[in-house]
């Protein structure tokens, strides 16, 4: 693996999100003199919050994955994750709500649910189920093996048995294929591959790789730390604080100052400069912000999201912590959203209602509901529409999907609400998002693995290195916290926690 050369004893962290946080505790936790800097009010970037009238919403991730990662990243300061955080497990990880007006609860007991899955599909499906979620968790140890958990410098660095063993179980055939010959039942089909949209890419043009989006969820559970998903990153800048990284909040990096082949201090725009032997960026255009630096030649860009949050004074009965809302259109949808540049005209939808676990996030008698609505996004040679006027169309969409939600079961939800964010494809691009998607670079073949930017550039100043979602591993929590891990190892080595 490539390293940092030189010095490294100062490193500034461009970006106090999980991936900023990730890389900070682990040179922290490898001794090194830590800054984080960020524009922002306080830690977390895209897992964000935001407080009004008693409802706290997080306007960010609502599934929280591999909760090990965040104890790892917290082992790196010597301090254990229950110290820190209360995660709660969700018996039911999802309600998948089918069109046809019928209802699957995944449980994270692997019983229970081939169970539920008997009653609704019949026992040759169930069956099925027990084999497949097999299949997946042996599929992400392949993955985790080969590209997923570790830096990489070339293709080649994937030549180990695990690629053969992954391509002998079907990981490089099309996922839309996958999932057919595993279930008969189009129900199961959509929940095991609806995930693809979480790597931006359609189930039917990726691969049966990202079958494995599914195992972090429901094949390994999903939890919900009490006070939000905003309290893993304020957990984790606290946790870094107390080892000793410096945080700066509303300090905005507007260039790195370069000496020779490396970067020698961070600028920020008001004026201050923090000398650095080492830098790690964390935002999504890096090569706006690292001189020499260059992004992928042809980038293709994820599906964006219309997220809707939502403070209401009703109890919404009976309605799930996490329902995905499927809509009778299917392949149309993701033809729609990756090529027509079009809103879906049937949406699917995840709808997140954390405080039906946690009372701490609303009032008594109300509820926290987010909304998330996969749309295009605005780049056109990523399928997107640059001509969706957002402005306009946005409130008409918000009104669609409170519509839509009444329609399906969350009745009474549009008169009840007392609190609301909307942030559509075009505030995503005036947050400096590229393509008005907060997803990134899509999980294409040519843009996963090796293929995908490093952590550490070839082109530009020796001692930058990269973290987060444009870079290797990829999009969502799990991955920018390993990212911020590998990114870490590219200037200390890599480190046994
Ligand atoms: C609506 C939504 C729903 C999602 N749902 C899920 C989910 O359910 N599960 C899941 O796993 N993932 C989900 N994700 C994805 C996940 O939130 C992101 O992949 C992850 O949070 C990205 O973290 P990051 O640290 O890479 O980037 P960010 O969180 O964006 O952090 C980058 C930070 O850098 C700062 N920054 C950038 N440029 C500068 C600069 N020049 N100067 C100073 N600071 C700068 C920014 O202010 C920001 O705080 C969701 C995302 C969104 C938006």
């Amino acid at each position: 693996m490539r390293t940092v050369p030189g010095r490294t004893e100062r490193v500034v962290v461009v970006g106090a999100g999980l991936a900023g946080l990730s890389a900070a505790l682990r040179l922290r936790g490898a001794g090194r003199e830590v800054t984080v800097v960020d524009r922002g009010t306080g830690p977390g970037g895209r897992a964000g919050r935001v407080e009004h009238s008693g409802y706290s919403l997080d306007t960010g991730p609502s599934v929280l994955t591999a909760p090990e990662l965040v104890a790892d990243a917290l082992g790196a300061v010597g301090e254990k994750l229950e110290d820190r955080l209360t995660l709660l497990p969700l018996a039911t990880t999802y309600r998948a709500q089918f069109a046809d007006g019928s209802h699957l609860d995944v449980h994270a007991d692997p019983d229970a649910f081939a169970a539920e899955v008997a009653e609704l599909c019949g026992p040759a499906e169930a069956a099925a189920l027990r084999r497949y979620l097999a299949d997946l968790a042996e599929l992400y140890r392949l993955q985790l093996a080969t590209f997923i958990d570790r830096n990489l410098d070339s293709p080649m660095d994937l030549l180990r048995p695990e690629l053969v063993a992954l391509a002998r179980r079907g990981g490089f055939r099309r996922l839309s294929r996958h999932v057919e010959r595993a279930f008969a039942d189009e129900r199961l089909r959509r929940l095991f591959s609806f995930q693809a949209l979480y790597a931006g890419v359609s189930p039917y043009r990726a691969i049966a790789a990202y079958a494995v989006i599914a195992q972090l969820d429901i094949g390994a559970g999903v939890w919900h730390p009490v006070g939000g998903i905003a309290a893993v990153p304020r957990a984790l800048a606290a946790a870094a604080a107390h080892a000793g990284v410096a945080f700066r909040y509303g300090a905005a990096v507007g260039r790195l100052e370069v000496s020779g082949r490396r970067v020698s201090g961070v600028l920020l725009d008001d004026g201050d400069r923090l000398a650095a032997d080492a830098v790690v960026v964390t935002s999504d255009a890096p090569h706006s912000l690292v001189p020499g630096l260059r992004g992928p030649r042809r980038p293709v860009y994820s599906p964006s999201c219309v997220a809707l949050h939502l403070g209401v004074r009703s109890e919404l009965p009976g309605q799930a912590h996490h329902t995905i809302s499927f809509g009778a259109a299917w392949e149309e949808v993701f033809g729609e959203l990756t090529r027509d540049g079009r809103p879906m005209t049937d949406p699917s939808l995840l709808v997140s209602m954390p405080s039906r676990t946690d009372r701490s996030l609303a009032p008594d008698g109300g509820q926290v509901l987010s909304v998330v609505a996969p749309t295009p996004n605005l780049d056109p040679r990523s399928g997107g529409n640059p001509d969706l006027d957002w402005a306009v169309l946005g409130p008409h969409y918000r009104d669609e999907l409170v519509g839509v939600l009444e329609a399906r079961g969350w009745s009474g939800l549009g008169g009840a609400i007392e609190v609301e964010e909307l942030v559509t494809p075009a505030d995503w691009a005036a947050r400096g998002m590229a393509a008005g998607t907060p997803f990134a670079l899509a999980h294409t073949f040519g843009q996963t693995g090796p293929f995908r930017p490093s952590t550490l550039p070839r082109r530009g100043p020796e001692n930058v290195v990269l973290a987060g979602s444009s870079v290797q591993p990829g999009v969502g929590v799990p991955m920018v916290l390993i990212s911020g891990r590998l990114a870490a190892e590219r200037i200390t080595g890599p480190v046994a926690v």
